[in-house]
Formats: structure tokens, sequence, C-alpha cells
């Protein structure tokens, strides 16, 4: 397909960060002038990032930092998805949560109820202050049949020196002991577009999704039929690509090529 048709429907780019808009803290080259584009050519975009350790006020501080100034509303976070659902389709239930204080803070605001004992329902988030003690308890409650929601599957969380064992491994050790999986909320599951679809206004093929992770970034397009980008700033190399079955409606080498073609 010619690049160009991609993009003519799309209204929203959905842009990852990490790898994508910026790398160890430094805009990537040609980022701002992504979202100039963007918005010179009729559209607009948000970012969504499915790490649930951090919140609006953290994202907006490090993109500040970096020199991109955004407003609220442009973050959007795998924890946004779940409260929604939550409060959507889940109303008045008692939630148990694994998350750290920001995470906890959001689900407050959020108005939904948290307790410490005998909940409807377990979501385990990025808890970046887990404890032996809160898995117990969580794994406790899974085995008595609370239902069971993570805010996104991802395994491991880049960071400058290495990565950070995430969400998705958390998972992995509560299957172990339980042998429960849980509904995931954020990319690439269909939550993470029926949030966005609902909060922009759009329809899924009015999206676009830009990233550097297959099965997350590029996944949440193929199992969707939405359109994606892959670009080549961050996890995944030309060589990974090929190999994958995870197909891309495109592949750029940055935001600064994939800026030519708008
Ligand atoms: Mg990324």
């Amino acid at each position: 397909m010619d690049i160009n048709s991609v993009f003519e429907k799309v209204k929203y780019f959905i842009i990852d960060m990490d790898g994508t808009f910026y790398l160890d803290g430094t805009l990537i080259d040609g980022a701002l002038d992504f979202l100039d584009r963007v918005h010179a050519c009729g559209k607009d975009f948000c970012f969504f990032t499915n790490n649930s350790s951090n919140n609006v006020a953290v994202c907006r501080e490090k993109l500040a930092k970096m020199g991109c100034e955004v407003t609220e509303d442009k973050i959007v976070i795998s924890s946004h998805v779940t409260a929604d659902y939550l409060n959507r389709q889940r109303q008045g239930k008692t939630v148990y949560l694994l998350g750290n204080e920001r995470l906890t803070a959001d689900f407050q605001a959020a108005g939904i109820k948290l307790v410490d004992k005998d909940p409807d329902i377990v979501v385990l988030g990025f808890d970046t202050t887990l404890t032996y003690q809160k898995l117990w308890d969580a794994c406790r409650f899974l085995a008595n049949g609370a239902e069971y929601i993570a805010t996104h599957p991802d395994r491991n969380c880049p960071t400058a020196d290495g990565f950070m064992p995430d969400t998705g491994s958390m998972m992995a050790m509560i299957e172990a002991s339980t042998g429960r999986r849980p509904l995931v909320m954020g990319k690439p599951h269909h939550y993470t577009v029926d949030y966005l679809t609902h909060t922009l206004g759009c329809e899924s093929r009015e999206l676009c999704f830009i990233g550097d992770r297959l099965e997350t970034d590029i996944l949440i397009g193929q199992k969707h039929d939405i359109p994606s980008v892959l670009v080549l700033t961050g996890v995944t190399d030309e060589k990974t690509y090929r190999e994958s079955p995870i197909r891309a409606s495109a592949v750029e080498a940055s935001l600064k090529t994939l800026a030519k073609h708008l």
C-alpha cells in the first residue's frame, strides 16, 4: 500500500513515548517537528504509554524537561483505560490494587473503591513498591475467586541502564502460584482502542499507532485493523521486524522520516 494513503483518514496519531519520541531522557531527532507537522496537516495526536507506574504529571514533567510542553489531555496511560473500565463495567465493585502511590492516587481520584481485604477484583499495575505481603494477599484473593485485571502486559520496562521487570513479569509470578491470568487493558488489547475512540470521539480506523515495540504498539494495529507505524529508534531493529509475524502498515527510520509522508 502507498504509505501516504495509510494516513489519509487518520485523525489521531497515538504516539508511544520511550524509544519512539525520546530515548534515555533525550528527544529523538525530529520528534518536535513531527508534532508540528501533525498539526499543520489538520490532524492531532496524543501520547499513550502502558507504563502504569507513572501518572500524567510525571510524564508531562519528563517531556517538559526535554523541551516538549503538552497539555494534560495529551497523555494517556494504561491506568486510565483500567480506571475507566472499572467505572463503566464494574461499577461499585471493590478493588485490591497492586500499584505504587501514583497509581493508587489516580484510582482514588477516579472514585474506585480500594480495599485491603476480600475485594471483588484484584488489579495488577506496574507496582514499583511491590512487597511479598502484597503479592501473597493478591494470590490469596485470586485463589478465593476475585476477578483479575492487569493494566498492561509488558514484561520489562526499558531504563537508561538495562531494564526493570514490569507488570507482565509479575503476571507470570502470580500465574505460577494461582493458575490465574488477568484481563489485560493496555496496548495491544481492545480495551485501549475502546477507550481512545470513546474519549477522542472517533472511529478506530481514524487512529494510527506509532511505536517501537512490536508486541504492543504494532500488534494493537494488526489485531484491530488500525494503521500502525513501526519506528526503528527503540527496541526493534530491521532484522527483528523481518523475522516477526507482526506486521506494521509502514516502517520508518524515525518520526523525522515519517513526517515527510504527512
Ligand atoms: Mg516504546
